[in-house]
């Protein structure tokens, strides 16, 4: 029997801990860069380097490079001026540069006696009395002392307790590796002329050859380091696209074909027309609907652009086929307004319409529940309650999920189990007002089809948007007393305080009482986050009709809520709130034909983060705009919800830096599912942290 040899290219798949000098201390250290097999210390890329190739003449020597010099100590000396400290100068033929030491032994003071040749690494600096370095990195000059580095010296992202000399022995040993057995190129075939190999990509951004590009390299925007940032992007892509389509090619959906007419009849009873773009969104997801492979869609649109009615046809459709659908909402409020604009559309038509939410009476809820379980046609409209385990579907075809940023791929997955009957599972419909950046549209959402209505309603105004600061406030108290006693509706959004609802909530009531006092005449109301469901339905219901006329409000109308009388908006502490949240705050405004403004009052002083914000919302209402800034100023992270973070852990690319390299990510990714389809779970195993386990299978 032969005993099995550990392969070369196996070293690199081992963990980390297998090199040499990791013990149980330094694994950790490692886990926290990233770092958990051998493979991953040649993706742990440096975040700078340092040129220290070329020993630099000290009269050449400028304040702000760091630079190698040489140079024989002339002047050694302790000095206390402010804070005692050793001032050694050192020369050259072409001049001198004094180093600095604060902390020094006495040791270090008698080696670094006049006539000692020193070579040191540091920054220059202006100093009192010429160019010095402090505490320079320094060797003494001997028999042994080479030459200078024959490539750019790395410096890696530090963790405590782990030292750039122990990293680049690390990474030595995990490059000699690959130099015996190198990683498999798996791109090589898919790459437009001139891209760089992953192995030239590799060696050269660990040890650059003196001439590379240093500007380029500090920018993050050298071709080898794009091309490891397109492989990642590529890696996290596949990862996506092989769940979705592993499911979808496993998963078999109902056949939804309505030919009840009954859409026509839906077109005719609304009181505007659809627009070209509701038209195309609908036939599309009529298309998918009437196929047997699931329905994955993104329906994209703007705030305002009318989603809605085009899910209410779809369920419409759905109900027509015989089957049911679940409209699926993130808030309550949402969840009602929803329910009770299916009722008005639908109703007529003789589709049930189910309200189902957590706060409602026992009763109430069981009738909901027997008519869904019993009504295989029926649409019910609730928030996340609808999938709990006491709901049964009679035969559900149609999930819809409005504002879907709110929810994660994993409870997507999850709804579509829920509904999976004889092997069937619904048709999946998830719609968001928040535009996705293309970048994250092209990797986070990889697996889904997208929709887009690109297009407002005819006759809608842009949203004027007023910058204001908080000392005008009895001003703008006036403005909103004066908008309301016309007959016309007014938000005014409270400060967002903290990340909680009671604090949030008591601010709200406060600020109602102090409006209330200060505008006799005008009826005002109050929705917070802590108010019972039925409460806020009844101040919703009341600001709808037209009852109130100001409505003071925490961020909970942020999502969703339709009412065209209202035209001015007043949002405090703008300040403090994201793009994509003011801007969904917005779009309650300028629903209607009326000219339409937002006020955004905020606190001085600002930040200069902060005006860009603000300056950003006053001049543009296109969302994909303001999406795209969001993702620069916050993340991905941060844009996608903390849900989905875990998906785009992503170690060298960019989304913002590297979005450019998206389109051409794209055609790798599909190029390998065609023609490569054997490498596609390896390079997934090697980028993607959370596919790791998934790809092993
Ligand atoms: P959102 O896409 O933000 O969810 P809604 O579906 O709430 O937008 O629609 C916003 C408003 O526009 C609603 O009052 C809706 O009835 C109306 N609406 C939808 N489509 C049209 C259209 N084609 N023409 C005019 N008004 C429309
Ligand atoms: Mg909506």
């Amino acid at each position: 029997m032969r005993v099995p040899r550990c392969r070369e290219p196996d070293l690199l798949e081992l963990p980390v801990s297998s090199l040499k000098g990791v013990g149980p201390r330094l694994g950790p250290r490692l886990g926290k860069l990233g770092v958990e097999r051998v493979a991953d210390l040649l993706s742990l890329l440096p975040q700078r380097y340092e040129d220290r190739t070329c020993l630099k003449p000290l009269g050449a020597l400028a304040a702000g490079e760091k630079a190698l010099v040489e140079g024989g100590v002339d002047v050694a000396e302790v000095v206390f001026r402010r804070r005692r400290s050793l001032l050694v100068r050192i020369c050259d033929s072409t001049g001198s540069v004094t180093l600095r030491f604060f902390h020094f032994s006495p040791g270090q003071r008698e080696r670094l006696s006049r006539g000692v040749r020193l070579r040191c690494f540091g920054e220059v600096r202006a100093g009192a009395v010429g160019l010095e370095m402090v505490h320079p990195e320094y060797a003494v000059v001997g028999p042994d002392t080479g030459p200078p580095e024959t490539t750019l010296t790395p410096v890696y992202p530090a963790t405590e307790g782990l030292n750039q000399p122990r990293i680049r022995r690390l990474v030595r040993q995990a490059l000699d590796a690959h130099a015996r057995a190198p990683l498999p190129d798996y791109l090589d075939a898919c790459l437009p002329e001139g891209w760089p190999r992953l192995d030239e990509a590799i060696v050269s951004l660990h040890e650059p050859p003196p001439g590379a590009a240093f500007a380029e390299l500090a920018a993050g925007r050298h071709p080898w380091q794009r091309r490891l940032a397109l492989e990642e992007l590529v890696a996290h892509r596949l990862s996506l696209r092989r769940a979705a389509l592993d499911l979808g090619s496993a998963e078999r959906a109902p056949c939804v074909v309505d030919s009840s007419g009954r859409l026509d009849a839906f077109r005719g009873a609304l009181p505007f027309r659809l627009t070209g773009a509701q038209e195309r969104a609908l036939d599309e997801i009529l298309r998918d609907l009437a196929g047997d492979k699931p329905m994955n869609r993104l329906l994209q649109g703007d705030v305002g652009t009318g989603k809605t009615v085009v899910a209410a046809a779809a369920a419409l459709a759905a109900s027509g086929a015989g089957f049911q659908t679940a409209v699926m909402a993130p808030t309550e409020l949402l969840a009602e307004q929803h329910a009770a604009t299916f009722r008005k559309w639908l109703e007529p038509l003789g589709v049930a319409v189910a309200a189902l939410s957590g706060s409602m009476s026992a009763a109430a809820r069981a009738g909901a529940l027997a008519r869904i379980a019993r009504d295989g046609t029926a649409v019910a409209v609730g928030t996340h309650a609808l999938f709990q385990e006491s709901v049964r579907f009679e035969r559900l075809g149609l999930v819809i999920v409005d504002e879907q940023h709110r929810f994660g791929v994993q409870q997507r997955l999850e709804l579509k189990r829920k509904g999976e009957r004889d092997g069937r599972v619904p048709h999946q419909l998830v719609m968001t007002a928040t535009p996705i950046p293309r970048t994250l549209a092209m990797t986070a959402y990889a697996d889904l089809d997208c929709s887009i209505i690109a297009e407002l309603p005819a006759g809608r105004r842009p949203v004027a948007t007023a910058v204001m600061q908080e000392r005008r406030r009895p001003e703008l108290v006036e403005r909103v007393g004066a908008h309301c006693r016309a007959g016309r509706q007014a938000y005014w959004v409270c400060p967002l305080i903290e990340e909680s609802e009671l604090v949030d909530s008591r601010a709200a009531i406060e600020l109602e009482r102090a409006l209330t006092a200060a505008l006799p005449g005008v009826r005002v109301g109050l929705v917070h986050g802590r108010m019972k469901g039925a409460d806020k339905d009844a101040v919703m219901r009341a600001f709808a009709s037209g009852a109130l006329g100001l409505l003071v409000a925490t961020t909970v109308i942020e999502v969703g809520v339709d009412v065209p009388n209202a035209t001015l908006m007043v949002v405090e502490n703008a300040e403090r709130m994201g793009l994509a949240q003011l801007h969904q705050l917005r779009g309650r405004v300028g629903r209607g034909d009326e000219a339409s403004t937002c006020v955004l009052l905020y606190k001085p002083p600002l930040t200069d983060v902060a005006r860009a914000r603000l300056e950003l919302m006053r001049s543009t209402s296109d969302g994909f705009v303001i999406a795209e800034k969001d993702l620069e100023l916050r993340g991905p992270g941060e844009v996608l919800g903390t849900r989905q973070t875990g998906l785009m852990q992503l170690r060298i690319a960019d989304l913002v830096r590297d979005a450019d390299l998206l389109p051409l990510a794209v055609r790798v990714s599909e190029e390998l599912l065609e023609r490569y389809p054997e490498r596609v779970v390896p390079l997934i195993r090697r980028w993607v942290r959370s596919g790791r386990e998934y790809a092993s299978v």
